[in-house]
């Protein structure tokens, strides 16, 4: 999508702080991090909302969430018991959506944390 700032950093047309690729998936160091550690990992498929998913995005979905813990760990994330993570996706403008291109929020490090609404 040729407005979409996240299709832009997936062409590399725009710079991000890149921590993985593979043929489905980017992910990288949000710009305004809200904890010590937060990734955004994003499909290279543009769609705009958790809610314009279809049954065909299953896997896709599913690949999103088991990268979660594997990156936040590569990225500062403490192991469980004491770590952990906060995964998070926002959905729409009641759900403080900013970027119309699906992204998964993986938060980790050691609080305290600034808000994150
Ligand atoms: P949303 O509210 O849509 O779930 O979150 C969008 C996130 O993308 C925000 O946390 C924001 O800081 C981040 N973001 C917006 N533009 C850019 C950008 O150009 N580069 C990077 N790395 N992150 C961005």
């Amino acid at each position: 999508m040729a407005d979409c700032i996240f299709c832009k950093i997936i062409a590399g047309d725009i710079p991000a702080k890149k921590v993985y690729e593979d043929d489905a998936f980017i992910a990288f160091h949000d710009i305004n991090p809200a904890a010590p550690t937060h990734l955004l990992i994003v499909p290279k498929k543009h769609i705009e909302t958790l809610a314009d998913c279809t049954a065909d995005d299953e896997a896709l979905l599913g690949k999103m969430m088991s990268l979660a813990p594997k990156l936040a760990l590569e990225h500062g994330a403490r192991a469980l018991p004491e770590g952990g993570m906060r995964v998070v996706m926002n959905v729409g403008p009641d759900g403080g959506q900013e970027v119309y291109h699906i992204h998964l929020h993986v938060l980790a490090g050691e609080r305290p944390w600034r808000g994150f609404a």
